[in-house]
């Protein structure tokens, strides 16, 4: 059964269930309610307090439509509740006239002004309230109201088939669980708020063991993994480490000890660094692919951007100058040629690294003998991924690097299937950013310091925020702040502006105009948010920094302080400064990130798009992690189970469904 079987849903309204990306029945029925309004009809009150309330009465005069101005106007009508006369009035909804016949009864739900006896409605029923109602309130766009979806989805809680339950029967049985459909016409139709709960749970608990059971998945799968050991000698790494301009911290050697370990163990290496930004994950990648080139390894290095891989392919360049490794560039805009080149180069074994963008594993691209395969700022692969590159006929080892600052508990749950090595130090050297939060009103003493540094020789970054979830793009942002700024210093400082739309060869134009100080200022969406390194800038400015979570502006933040500069980051916002100020009082990514999920929940805590960790649909992660917990245990002993082992069923039918990817 289909979205366009369901009673209701004719082509419009198909189209209008897409853009909330409602494509399946079962989008639809775990499209849920964000939260509910309760009504009870109740007599109005001698003392009323200002409060809203629901009231049932009978209208007495046909309704009166005023045109305020244009798509403005208002409907106003006397009516009787309880033998009291009382006038209603509701803006917007004038197509309401015809129902509100003389004598009907109806429920007014607003709130009432003793002084005027005029009920000011925010929503009128037409069928009135008989007894207590849990009315649930969706996420909806504008052309698609919440009356429309009760009435679809409460269409397809009778029509449509079960959805399939992904909790497995032992723990629907250990929990007392209800069936999947009760729980899901609790959700979307409760009858008491007790239903509430308990459908929530339901749906939560199934989210997060669907969750954990892929992890748990991954991890048994990986500790059964082997490969050929890799050798290498240690002292001609420590040779290699010596050439470097610094010495590694002590959280790099820890890191980096361990990896040389997995690289020499038969089984499959699959580890994280999770590392501030700005610890120096890099060179640890580096000297992790030295050794696997020793060994007679290919190693690849994915960024999630082409900006990034170019500046780790030139970081990469320098690094090995004086090895024999040969270092090869792969991304979207390299001609046909070029990359044709690429590829021959890989197959036959002229090229030891390879560095590029994300479509350099899945694309035709054929290696000679791959050891090693790096992503940074990436999230893990997916099973079906982790498929690809085993089809390879290889079984390379993995290493993950993320500045994903996330607790520490949580990590360990939601990167169950990997090793993790946290790097808590910096560099030496490396002073802290000093932030400070301001008004729009106060921008000039901004602009002011702004100058002040440019004269100084050094760069700026500035950050415009207006991006919806989508990330649909607001041009008119960047060039808004372009033109602003260009007034501001008369035309006299180079700006250039840099965003998601731009083609990649404009993209590296621009970025290298400002590594080579030619820019001074560059004023960039969100898009390159990560891992970009300029040494020079020093300044930080975030506008509309309300937008964000504490993690991705610690994470913005993190472009400035590249040396041993002062460096600043200017929040420039109007709004919630009392959640900003932790990144006034600190510069620890895991602190900040511990607050972020205290004040604002898990929705951008993990800075979703960087950590590929997906954003859940009813559980949240800053409030259920006792049910987190509990999944994690249950998917884990699941697995081990002669019930799971015997019949693969699960695993197939998660695979079947997608839910593996
Ligand atoms: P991130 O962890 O954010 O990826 P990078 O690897 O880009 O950080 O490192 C940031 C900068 O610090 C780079 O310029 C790098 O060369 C430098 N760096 C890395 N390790 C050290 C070290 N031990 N001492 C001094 N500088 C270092
Ligand atoms: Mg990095």
């Amino acid at each position: 059964m289909e979205l366009s079987d369901i009673k209701g849903v004719g082509p419009k309204m198909l189209t209008n269930l897409h853009e909330l990306n409602i494509y399946s029945i079962e989008d639809l029925l775990t499209y849920y309610p964000y939260r509910y309004d309760i009504f009870e009809p109740i007599n109005l009150p001698k003392d009323y307090n200002g409060e809203r309330i629901a009231i049932n009465v009978k209208v007495e005069t046909t309704p009166i439509t005023t045109f305020i101005k244009r798509n403005f106007n208002k409907l106003s009508f006397r009516c009787s509740h309880n033998n009291q006369t009382l006038y209603a009035s509701i803006f917007n909804r004038a197509f309401l006239k015809p129902h509100l016949t003389i004598g009907k009864t109806i429920t007014l739900i607003g709130k009432y002004t003793k002084f005027r006896n005029e009920f000011t409605c925010d929503d009128i029923k037409l069928t009135p309230l008989t007894k207590k109602e849990i009315i649930p309130i969706y996420h909806t766009k504008k052309n698609i109201k919440n009356a429309d979806l009760r009435k679809i989805i409460a269409a397809a809680l009778t029509d449509a088939a079960a959805l399939y339950n992904y909790i497995p029967e032992p723990f629907i049985e250990k929990y007392n669980m209800v069936s999947k459909r009760q729980a899901l016409r609790m959700i979307h139709t409760p009858h008491t708020y007790e239903e509430i709960k308990q459908a929530s749970l339901f749906l939560k608990y199934e989210e997060l063991f669907l969750f954990m059971f892929k992890i748990a998945y991954m991890k048994k799968d990986n500790a059964s993994t082997y490969k050929e050991e890799k050798y290498f000698k240690d002292e001609d790494i420590n040779a290699f480490i010596s050439t470097l301009p610094f010495n590694l911290t002590d959280s790099q050697n820890e890191a980096l000890a361990l990896i040389l370990t997995d690289l020499k163990s038969n089984q499959k290496m699959n580890r994280l660094i999770l590392g501030d930004v700005g610890s120096g994950k890099t060179i640890i990648s580096f000297i992790a692919m030295y050794a696997n080139f020793l060994s007679g390894y290919q190693s690849v290095l994915m960024a999630p951007t082409e900006v990034l891989a170019r500046q780790h392919y030139e970081s990469a360049l320098n690094i090995f100058k004086n090895t024999k490794i040969k270092i090869g560039l792969l991304v979207g805009s390299n001609t046909k040629k070029e990359k044709d080149q690429v590829k021959a180069d890989l197959l036959n074994g002229n090229i030891d690294i390879l560095i590029g963008t994300h479509a350099i594993i899945e694309e035709t691209v054929k290696f000679y003998r791959l050891g090693l395969v790096i992503t940074d700022e990436q999230h893990r692969f997916g099973v079906k991924q982790r498929e690809i590159l085993k089809s390879k006929g290889e079984v390379p080892d993995a290493l993950y690097m993320s500045a994903t600052p996330i607790p520490r508990s949580y990590a360990l749950t939601l990167y169950g299937d990997l090793d993790v090595s946290f790097i808590t130090q910096k560099p030496g050297g490396r002073k802290e950013i000093i932030t400070k939060i301001h008004k729009y009103s106060e921008l000039k003493k901004v602009l002011m310091h702004i100058l002040e540094e440019i004269k100084n020789g050094h760069q700026i970054y500035v950050v415009a925020s207006l991006i919806d979830d989508n990330e649909e793009l607001d041009l008119k942002s960047v060039e808004t702040l372009k033109q602003k700024f260009n007034l501001a210093y008369n035309y006299k400082v180079p700006i250039e502006i840099l965003h998601g739309k731009l083609k990649p060869k404009e993209k590296e134009a621009i970025m290298t105009r400002f590594k080579n100080n030619e820019t001074k200022i560059l004023i960039s969406t969100t898009v390159i948010e990560v891992g970009v390194d300029v040494k020079n800038a020093t300044i930080m400015v975030i506008f509309d920094a309300d937008r964000f979570g504490l993690a991705t502006l610690h994470q913005l933040r993190g472009r400035v302080g590249r040396n041993s500069l002062d460096s600043y980051c200017y929040l420039i916002c109007d709004k919630e400064i009392d959640r900003l100020k932790v990144l006034e009082e600190s510069n620890d990514g895991f602190y900040i990130s511990e607050k972020d999920l205290e004040l604002r929940g898990s929705g951008d805590l993990f800075g979703i798009r960087q950590s590929g960790i997906k954003t859940f649909k009813i559980a949240d992660l800053s409030t259920d992690k006792k049910i987190l917990m509990q999944a994690k245990s249950d998917s884990e002993s699941y697995l081990n189970t002669e019930q799971y082992k015997n019949n693969m069923s699960y695993y197939k039918i998660l695979k079947e469904l997608e839910h593996l990817n």
